[in-house]
């Protein structure tokens, strides 16, 4: 019998630890196949040591929570609402995957005619990008990320961020889809460079493989998250999110005490998001009149508030102002 159940927990392991939903990806070239821009031991401690902590440690973060069934694009799309745990570790874990898929020990790989096209436009030529990625690159104060982007209007754009953040996030100051990503935490290149970053910069560009970059961009004009991207730059409506969450969602709890401290806040969020920039592909008249409903239940509310009204009256505006919010929210999804 104790065996029998040393076989059931020894199984019931296996598969709680096989279900973990993130894994470290396989390499398309071999550890040495970067030298001597990338140095094999570099590469063997970067892949299998530190982006293997980032899924390990991403794995543990959400595991029993509801964050386990999300696709990681949508936890790094709402990074200021999840933990830093969370968001460090799905950077992680995405940034790597990106930086490892663009590197290649092929030679004099070529973008495609489109992708050519795109960076003339935007950059003039392929020497005044590299330049620019170089540039916020070596600017990036401490560990971080350079990136080439693809924007939500379609154009592309150099931009870099802190730590594991990347131009998906939510904190990212501008967002888009990353096409390349270039790791400038010292992880990445001291033991063959040691403090000379700038040598490192000049080396990667010689790795880049502009095949997978090309098609990266092919893949990203027609990816639904550059959308989801332009409907969640609107800054106003996530505001509106948080307070909705600290005040609505302890009424269920029947703890009436957030909505009585923050209901002057929620009628002031509520006009700042009436007054906002609605996203483009948003703007038609259901969201405009969500909006002004909202605007007139946070009002309610916080008269309600004020003159100390039962707490079943104000729990059914707080209902409804709920819905309301919701219906702009599905809005942005679709
Ligand atoms: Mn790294």
């Amino acid at each position: 019998m104790k065996k029998i159940l040393f076989l059931f927990v020894l199984l019931a392991n296996y598969l709680s630890f096989s279900q973990s939903p993130y894994t470290l990806p396989q390499l398309k070239y071999t550890y040495a196949a970067l030298e001597p821009s990338i140095d094999s031991t570099t590469m063997i401690i970067h892949h299998t040591k530190h982006h293997q902590a980032y899924v390990n440690n991403l794995n543990k973060a959400i595991a029993g929570t509801k964050l386990e069934s999300l696709p990681l694009e949508e936890l790094l799309l709402n990074a200021t609402l999840i933990p830093d745990a969370v968001r460090n570790n799905a950077g992680g874990h995405y940034n790597h995957s990106l930086f490892w898929e663009i590197l290649t020990p092929k030679k004099d790989t070529k973008p495609s005619l489109e992708l050519f096209k795109a960076i003339e436009t935007n950059f003039k030529n392929i020497d005044s990008l590299k330049k620019l990625m170089n540039q916020a690159a070596s600017t990036r104060f401490g560990s971080g990320w350079a990136w080439l982007i693809l924007t939500p209007d379609k154009k592309l754009a150099v931009t870099s961020t802190a730590n594991q953040d990347n131009p998906i996030m939510d904190v990212a100051s501008v967002r888009g889809i990353p096409l390349i990503g270039i790791d400038v935490w010292e992880h990445a290149y001291y033991l063959k460079y040691q403090n000379k970053r700038t040598d490192y910069l000049g080396a990667i560009w010689n790795l880049i493989d502009w095949e997978t970059v090309s098609l990266k961009y092919m893949n990203a004009l027609s990816n639904p998250l550059l959308e989801k991207i332009e409907k969640d730059n609107w800054k106003e409506l996530k505001d509106f999110y948080k307070i909705i969450i600290e005040t609505c969602h302890p009424l269920e709890e029947n703890n009436f005490g957030p909505i009585r401290e923050l209901s002057g806040e929620l009628y002031l969020k509520a006009l700042i998001l009436k007054k906002s920039t609605i996203p483009t592909s948003l703007k038609h008249e259901k969201t405009k009149l969500a909006l002004e409903k909202m605007l007139i239940l946070s009002k309610e509310i916080h008269a309600m508030v004020e003159k100390n009204e039962k707490e079943e009256h104000i729990r059914k505006k707080m209902e409804e102002l709920h819905t309301t919010f919701h219906e702009v929210q599905a809005y942005c999804m679709h």
